[in-house]
């Protein structure tokens, strides 16, 4: 590999790094470009899967809720969506309402893993819903306008309004053959919403390989919000807003590995007071404020006209 993913720089400088999150170790090389910041795992290992255990949380069990759980979750919606009502609104309701998403908009989560995110979209409301991931056992219609597809949306016949790649995108190859095709499946006036890590990140600069979501060798990706604005321009997207939107995992995480630790939720509460994680998460809004947080949400919308 001798050009940056995203930028097309060959000024680009290596390091290696562990897995660590299950701590099975081994040595993998990355590029970091010198022009825009972006990483690129060097070479990819041919079979991922011994790092994606069967318990990764992608694929364990949806949560479903009774039917007055829903109504409220419905009601709750339309009143954040119509009536600017802030009452416990999920964290979707705020990138749905950025994005002006009907109730009937088509929508698409790439990388869906069980439908737990579309589910909720559900309860909240919406009604044509579809995941799309090569990885899950099969094809299942969960409720009538939810549907997970054991497919690449690329291989859908249908086109969206929004598609939603939630922690995926970095799990992908090629930036440009993935904003490539999801600009393809769009919507004209459609929106691509893109939740990654990101290497502007003040604990990638300082931490580097123990930095939590380099998450090595998982992670094949991790741009700049500069590289990934370039690939998303050459593909013909424009820039709706891009927005810092990391949390105190950061923190916790890279702590865990400083320490030689595997990424063990339990051990968390040994390592932090509840007031220094309060604390941390004050940080993290800080550093997202700043444009120093380690994930960032993108906004792309697909021109009405291309
Ligand atoms: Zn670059």
């Amino acid at each position: 590999m001798s050009k940056c993913k995203f930028c097309g720089s060959s000024n680009l400088d290596f390091f290696t790094a562990q897995e660590r999150m299950l701590g099975l170790g081994g040595e993998f090389r990355y590029a970091e470009c010198q022009t825009c910041g972006s990483l690129q795992l060097e070479i990819i290992p041919v079979d991922l899967s011994p790092y994606y255990p069967a318990n990764y949380y992608s694929f364990q069990g949806l949560k479903t809720s009774s039917f007055l759980t829903r109504l409220l979750k419905t009601l709750r919606m339309r009143s954040f969506l119509w009536l600017g009502i802030q009452w416990k609104v999920p964290l979707y309701g705020y990138w749905l309402k950025k994005v002006h998403t009907r109730f009937n908009a088509k929508i698409a989560d790439v990388g869906c893993g069980n439908g737990q995110l579309l589910y909720e979209l559900y309860a909240g409301g919406y009604r044509d819903l579809h995941g799309f991931d090569p990885f899950i056992d099969e094809e299942i219609q969960i409720s009538p306008g939810l549907k997970l597809w054991k497919k690449r949306v690329e291989e859908s016949e249908l086109t969206f309004d929004l598609i939603m790649m939630h922690h995926a995108f970095e799990h992908m190859e090629d930036p440009n053959a993935v904003l490539k095709s999801c600009f393809g499946k769009l919507n004209p006036g459609g929106t691509l919403l893109i939740r990654c890590p990101v290497a502007d990140a003040e604990v990638w600069k300082t931490e580097r390989e123990l930095w939590v979501q380099l998450d090595a060798p998982r992670h094949l990706i991790i741009p700049s919000v500069k590289g990934l604005m370039e690939v998303a321009q050459k593909t013909g997207f424009e820039l709706a807003e891009v927005e810092f939107d990391s949390s105190e995992f950061q923190f916790w995480g890279t702590e865990l590995y400083k320490k030689g630790m595997n990424l063990d939720m339990s051990k968390v509460g040994m390592l932090f007071t509840r007031e220094q994680l309060e604390k941390l998460k004050e940080k993290a809004l800080k550093y997202n404020l700043e444009g120093k947080g380690d994930q960032v949400c993108f906004y792309l919308r697909k021109p009405l006209k291309s």
